[in-house]
């Protein structure tokens, strides 16, 4: 890549002519800001060349890194990208990292296959259906939860969870109330199993008044719930990942979990939930670390344009 960057720069060529005319067809794609040399992404305007020195930290952080998720080699390549990095054998890098990683190792990856088969369920608009479900028993914790109550937006994959002592209608009442209603809007419909804390009567008549339509997976729409049963999967895999011997320390993991998660682009929707919630993608720890092409170029006065343009776009993702 110093080849394109002289070429660039100094507008020096290789004396052989076949090597020559080689760095011309794909200076074409690359771009020198502030000597640093870009090469222009399909995903995101610009992606920083890095080093392989440079190249290793940034795997390591994408996939084991405070926001790291321990994704397959494909999703780990896509947050590459998105995070804004190229170097040229980053595809082949990220699955020789993934085979070597102990903790994937250990863990098998059981989610990658069942997301993969899911059929997409599409939303009149985001936010408007939730999957919800309960998760556990696991380790107690120092607040004596053992369960843990998850929802998921069938559009975005956004996900939202709180552990719980008991698994009550009035838990899970409060919990629809406040990760759901208060933070995105009275949805279309919840969907969620026959579990006796979802048939409850109390809970029913709070979504009736909300004018929330209630549908049960098992009955009539047998597969409906399919994503949402996959995302918590998804939950309940890292869940085991991160936590390994912490025990009863799983609840003080998950917001690390959940926030992983949100930053991960998922395989039925190609997109971050974070991207489609909000129209652009996170700050993540690894481009504070290896200084992004936004981090490095960030203007104050230009950023709340930026951020409304994303905004105008975001549609077209959904
Ligand atoms: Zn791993």
């Amino acid at each position: 890549m110093t080849n394109i960057t002289n070429y660039i720069v100094n507008v020096s060529e290789p004396v052989d002519p076949i090597e020559a005319k080689k760095i011309r067809t794909q200076a074409a794609r690359y771009s020198v800001v502030a000597g640093e040399l870009y090469r222009r992404g399909f995903s995101t305007p610009l992606l920083k060349c890095i080093d392989q020195q440079q190249a290793d930290y940034v795997l390591r952080e994408i996939h084991e890194g405070i926001c790291g998720s321990h994704s397959g080699a494909r999703t780990l390549t896509a947050k590459v990208l998105r995070a804004g990095y190229y170097w040229p054998t980053l595809k082949t890098d990220c699955a020789e990292y993934v085979k070597k990683c102990k903790q994937c190792q250990q863990h098998g990856n059981l989610i990658h296959a069942s997301t993969e088969q899911l059929h997409a369920v599409n939303a009149p608009w985001p936010f408007a259906l939730w999957g919800i479900d309960i998760l556990g028993p696991f380790p107690l914790t120092k607040g004596q939860c053992k369960f843990l109550v998850v929802a998921v937006d069938y559009f975005t994959k956004w996900i939202e969870a709180e552990p719980l002592a008991t698994i009550t209608s009035a838990n899970i009442q409060k919990f629809v109330w406040k990760n759901i209603i208060t933070r995105f809007g009275i949805p279309y419909a919840i969907i969620s199993d026959n579990g006796l804390q979802f048939t409850d009567k109390k809970f029913n008549n709070f979504l009736e008044n909300l004018g929330i339509q209630h549908q049960f997976t098992s009955v009539e729409h047998p597969q409906s719930n399919g994503q949402a049963e996959a995302a918590n999967k998804v939950v309940l895999t890292e869940l085991k990942k991160r936590l390994g011997m912490a025990k009863g320390a799983w609840a003080e993991e998950l917001p690390k979990v959940l926030w992983a998660y949100r930053c991960t682009p998922q395989s039925c929707t190609k997109e971050t939930p974070f991207r489609l919630a909000y129209g652009t993608d996170a700050m993540i720890p690894v481009e504070v670390g290896e200084p992004s092409f936004r981090r490095t170029h960030f203007h104050e006065e230009s950023n709340d344009g930026a951020i409304r343009a994303e905004l105008d776009v975001v549609e077209e993702l959904r």
